[in-house]
């Protein structure tokens, strides 16, 4: 492997083959770079995600109501419905089957 000059776009210190810049700490690796930068959007995703219920997938089909078509619509509707059903009544089962093992 050649070696690779990078210069720190923070404090211009030359790093030979470094991920982070021997001065100053900043990322120097571009790939590294947007493989946290992604890995932080990821998980600030999967944060926002649990912390708003219900799901994504009810939002996801709630959205689809408003679809110009009126099949796909329909579709949605149903299950939209279908999945407000589970989400309920399934919910409201773990929580008595939790609540009865529990206790
Ligand atoms: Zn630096």
């Amino acid at each position: 492997m050649s070696k690779t000059y990078i210069k720190c776009p923070n404090c211009a210190t030359e790093n030979i083959n470094n991920d982070y810049c021997s001065n100053c700490g900043t990322i120097l690796n571009v790939v590294l770079k947007r493989k946290l930068a992604r890995e932080k959007t990821m998980k600030t995703r999967i944060e926002k995600q649990s912390a708003e219920k219900p799901s994504k997938l009810g939002a996801f089909l709630k959205r689809g109501e408003e679809h110009s078509n009126i099949l796909i619509r329909g579709f949605f509707k149903v299950s939209y419905a279908i999945w407000y059903f589970f989400a309920v009544i399934l919910g409201g089962l773990i929580a008595a089957i939790i609540a009865a093992a529990a206790g």
